[in-house]
């Protein structure tokens, strides 16, 4: 008998209909003779609204009641989702984060799982039931409280428990058929891949493709797990999202794998910095210590006249201010002339496997934005993925010619069928 880890995202149990569907594909699943472990995210667009209710009640929202706050979205979907299983004659029993046995540390709103203790679950299955587990919460053994592993932390919660419990396979349901070329609601003529390594889809979440959160292609890495990323909207095979054996890179692949684009980071600028020895270890210790995590960095060369140069770097738009205050407080220290704040940025990256055999990517990359008139600020790259940050608005533009120039247009339009892309 194997054992199949299922997740389903927000926009697959949005409603009462839809949980009645996943209900009926789960018990399908398990009827096909499998041990069958669910992890559901929060209905719809729940998360989010209970975000809105915070912020209405609070402007600095404690982290520890945030977590409470947060983690009962997933428990309403996960007590629905069995009560639809019963219902079809099939037993099923839901457990919380902390009742699977997710442990943490205890980092509030981005906790990372530290251990996975799942004798409830494997109990429930050796019963005959169907285990059910609310995702993205866990529980930290020190302070006794309930912690979230980040927004999309519930892929994290399947891949964690899919490891813990030896499953074939953890099954990602969405809204879309699978990992695209590029983010369907963005690039309509975005296509589906068969399968991408874990590799790529590691550069690709890290720079805003969310179909999959970061963390948990990080952890299926780490861990050997496959994620198979499949809509729960019909029966189509998905992405899989695989770890390359030995050698098994060395098969031809196309130059670039997917696009990806991010609104989510600012670019922050430092005016006028003395152009001696140490300035930059100054400058990024102060943003270290801030605990702010940077993206890329640009250093002009100094004039020839003033001898000052400035420093470009990129943060996440949640972390702007705090940066900004940390330079502010350092500024008769450091001896530069202002900090400059652009929070209007879109990065646009491209990643692939191919471009470490393939020269001429990043010509081709800037004769495509450039032809179609977008200025690029700054630029970074890594051993398969070129980055450049262009203005917000010419960002979803970008993604299109970029997509286009290298040759990834389906002549179908790609199909999302459901979620509000909140
Ligand atoms: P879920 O609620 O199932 O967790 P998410 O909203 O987190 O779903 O992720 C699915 C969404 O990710 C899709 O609706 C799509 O808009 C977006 N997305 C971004 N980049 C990609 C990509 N390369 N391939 C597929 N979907 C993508
Ligand atoms: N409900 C959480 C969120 O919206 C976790 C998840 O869906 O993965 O971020
Ligand atoms: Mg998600």
């Amino acid at each position: 008998m194997a054992l199949i880890v299922q997740k389903f995202g927000g926009s697959s149990v949005a409603d009462a209909e839809s949980i009645k569907r996943v209900a009926a594909r789960i018990v399908e699943t398990r009827q096909a003779g499998n041990e069958v472990v669910v992890v559901v995210s929060a209905m719809g667009d729940t998360t989010d609204e209970l975000i809105d209710l915070a912020d209405a009640v609070s402007t600095v929202p404690a982290p520890r009641e945030m977590d409470m706050l947060l983690t009962a979205g997933e428990r309403i979907s996960m007590a629905l989702v069995a009560m639809a299983i019963r219902s079809l004659g099939h037993d099923a029993r839901s457990f919380t984060g902390s009742q699977a046995g997710m442990i943490t540390d205890a980092k509030h709103g981005s906790a990372r799982i530290v251990d996975v203790t799942p004798g409830r679950i494997r109990s429930a299955l050796d019963e005959g039931a169907i285990a059910i587990v609310a995702g993205f919460q866990g529980f930290n053994r020190s302070t006794g409280d309930i912690t979230t592993l980040g927004r999309g932390g519930s892929d994290t919660s399947a891949v964690a428990l899919a490891s813990a419990l030896d499953a074939e396979v953890c099954e990602i349901f969405t809204d879309v058929d699978g990992i695209f070329t590029a983010d369907p609601r963005v690039v309509k003529k975005a296509h589906k891949v068969d399968r991408i390594t874990s590799e790529e889809m590691l550069e690709l979440a890290a720079n805003g493709a969310k179909v999959l959160y970061i963390r948990a292609v990080e952890f299926a890495r780490r861990h050997g797990v496959t994620m198979h990323v499949r809509s729960s909207f019909n029966h189509n095979e998905g992405t899989i999202v695989y770890n390359p054996k030995e050698g098994e890179e060395a098969v031809e692949e196309p130059i670039i794998t997917g696009v990806a684009g991010d609104l989510s980071q600012a670019k922050v600028t430092v005016v006028g910095i003395p152009d001696v020895v140490g300035k930059a270890a100054e400058i990024f210790t102060i943003i270290a210590e801030a605990g702010i995590n940077l993206d890329m960095i640009v250093q002009n060369v100094p004039a020839a006249d003033t001898g000052l140069s400035d420093i470009s770097f990129t943060v996440a738009k949640t972390d702007g201010q705090a940066a900004i205050d940390a330079l502010n407080a350092a500024q008769a220290k450091i001896g530069f002339d202002k900090v400059i704040y652009d929070d209007e940025i879109g990065k646009l990256s491209v990643v692939g496997a191919g471009m470490r055999t393939n020269a001429g990517v990043s010509a081709q990359l800037f004769t495509a934005l450039s032809t179609a008139g977008i200025n690029i600020e700054m630029i970074s790259t890594s051993e398969i993925r070129i980055s450049v940050v262009t203005s917000d608005t010419d960002l979803n533009n970008a993604m299109q010619v970029v997509h286009t120039a290298f040759g990834l247009d389906s002549n179908v339009e790609a199909q999302v069928h459901g979620g509000t892309g909140r």
